[in-house]
C-alpha cells in the first residue's frame, strides 16, 4: 500500500485486521446510534476477575512490585505454571522451560517469529482461530489448511494431514475457538504421532482447557511430551480461565532452546508482561479454583439452553459443542431463506435488521456458519434467540 512517498512493509499485504474486532466495532457504532445490540460477538468472559486475584494485584502494588521483572516472567509464576502440568498429566517441564508474555496471542506470535521463515508451511485446521494464519503470514510463512468436518463434530483428524508434505509445524486448538470441538484422547495421540513421524513442531493452544463440559476428561497434549520431546509447545493463557483478558498473561512450555529464543525476542519487544499482572497470575494459579468451576457451570447452562433454542429456529442447525464458550451453527439454509450469498452478508443482515451481532464463518475459514459466544447473560441470550426466531421463523413451521 502506497501513501505519499512511503509504503508499509510488504509482509502486511497478506494480512487483514481481525474480523472479530471488526464486528465489535460495527456493534459499537450501532449502539452509539441508540440501537440495543445483542452482542454474541465477544471472545471474552462476561465475569469479573475473582476478588482474590484482584487483591493480589493490590498487594503487589503496595509492595512496590512495580519494577522490571525477568524477561520470561517471575520465577514464582513460572514455577506455578510448570506445577500445573507436573501433576500426573504427563508433562515434565521445569521453570526454565516456561515463558510468560502479554497474553496467549503474544506468546503464539513469539513462537511464529522464532520458528518460521519464508517458504515454511504450517498446518492449520479449519475452522481456526483468526490469528493463527495471520501470525504465520506475518512471518512470511504459508498456512496450509485442512478442513475438519461438521458431521465429525469438527474434530481435526491426523489422517487428513497425510496429504501435506514438508510441514514445519502444525497448530492445534482444543477446546476449539470457534467450533467448541474437544479432541478425544485417541486423536490427540494420532496428531502427536503424525508430528513425531513428520518431524514437525506441534503447537497446542489450550487456552480454553478449563471450559470442557465432558463427557470424559480434557486430553491435553501435555501427555504427549515423551512422544514428541523437543517438538512440543503448549500455549495457554489466564485470560479466559480466570476472566483476566485485560491483564495480559499468557504462557508457553517447550524445550529450553526454543524458550530461550522466545526470551530473546521478548527482550527486544515487550520485555515482559506487567509485573502486577504476574503477581495476580500467581494467585490465580495457586489460590482457590472454585470461581473457575462456577464459571464453567454457568457456561454449561448457557450452552445447553442456547443450543436447544437455536435448533428450534428454521434454517439453523447447531451441534452441542463439548468445550470453549462458543457455538458454531450451520446457517446455510437460513442464509438461503434470506437470500444471502455469504455468511458475511448474513451476519450483516442480522446486525442491521434485528440488532444481533455474530461473527461470520469466513473469519474462521468456514463459510456457511456463524460463531455465537455465550459469554453473555442468559437474559440477553434469550432475547437474542427470540429476535432470530422472529426473523427466521420456528423450525416446526417448515
Ligand atoms: N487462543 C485462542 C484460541 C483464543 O481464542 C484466544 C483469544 O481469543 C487466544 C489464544 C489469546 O488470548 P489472550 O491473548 O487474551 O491470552
Amino acid at each position: 500500500m502506497m501513501s505519499g512517498d512511503w509504503r508499509l512493509a510488504r509482509r502486511l499485504e497478506a494480512v487483514g485486521v481481525s474480523p472479530t474486532l471488526a464486528v465489535m466495532m460495527e456493534a459499537k457504532a450501532l449502539r452509539e446510534r441508540g440501537v440495543d445490540v445483542i452482542d454474541f460477538g465477544p471472545g471474552e468472559p462476561d465475569f469479573d476477575t475473582p476478588a482474590n486475584i484482584k487483591q493480589a494485584a493490590v498487594a503487589a502494588l503496595a509492595n512496590n512490585q512495580t519494577h522490571y521483572t525477568d524477561t520470561g516472567g517471575i520465577l514464582d509464576l513460572r514455577r506455578a505454571i510448570a506445577a500445573r502440568y507436573g501433576n500426573g498429566s504427563g508433562g515434565a517441564w521445569g521453570p526454565e522451560e516456561v515463558i510468560t508474555g502479554c497474553g496467549g496471542k503474544n506468546v503464539l506470535f513469539l513462537i511464529s517469529m522464532a520458528l518460521l521463515e519464508p517458504g515454511d508451511r504450517v498446518g492449520i485446521f479449519a475452522p481456526y482461530w483468526v490469528s493463527f494464519p495471520e501470525q504465520v503470514r506475518l512471518c512470511g510463512a504459508e498456512p496450509v489448511f485442512t478442513a475438519a468436518r461438521e458431521d465429525d463434530g469438527f474434530v481435526p483428524r491426523a489422517r487428513d494431514l497425510e496429504a501435506h508434505r514438508g510441514l514445519k509445524a502444525i497448530i492445534v486448538n482444543s477446546p476449539c475457538n470457534p467450533s467448541g470441538a474437544v479432541f478425544p484422547p485417541e486423536e490427540v495421540e494420532r496428531l502427536a504421532a503424525f508430528a513425531a513421524r513428520a518431524g514437525c513442531w506441534l503447537i497446542s493452544d489450550e487456552t480454553y482447557d478449563t471450559f470442557h463440559y465432558g463427557p470424559g476428561k480434557f486430553a491435553s497434549f501435555a501427555a504427549q511430551h515423551d512422544r514428541l520431546r523437543e517438538r512440543l509447545i503448549l500455549v495457554n493463557s489466564l485470560s479466559k480461565t480466570y476472566a483476566m483478558t485485560g491483564w495480559r498473561v499468557g504462557y508457553a512450555l517447550g524445550p529450553r532452546p526454543l524458550i530461550d529464543a522466545l526470551r530473546k525476542i521478548q527482550s527486544h519487544d515487550a520485555t515482559h508482561t506487567s509485573s502486577i499482572s504476574q503477581a495476580a497470575a500467581v494467585e490465580a494459579l495457586r489460590g482457590p479454583q472454585d470461581s473457575v468451576a462456577a464459571m464453567r457451570e454457568e457456561y454449561r447452562r448457557r450452552r445447553d439452553e442456547l443450543v436447544q433454542s437455536l435448533n428450534r429456529i428454521r434454517g439453523i442447525t447447531c451441534m452441542l459443542p463439548p468445550g470453549s464458550f462458543y457455538v458454531f451453527p450451520n446457517v446455510t439454509e437460513a442464509m438461503a431463506a434470506l437470500g444471502c450469498a455469504t455468511s458475511i452478508d448474513f451476519g450483516r443482515r442480522l446486525m442491521a435488521e434485528i440488532g444481533v451481532a455474530t461473527v461470520p464463518g469466513e473469519a474462521f475459514g468456514m463459510p456457511g456458519f456463524v460463531r455465537l459466544s455465550y459469554a453473555l447473560g442468559l437474559d440477553r441470550i434469550r432475547a437474542g434467540v427470540e429476535r432470530l426466531q422472529a426473523l427466521l421463523g420456528p423450525r416446526e413451521a417448515r
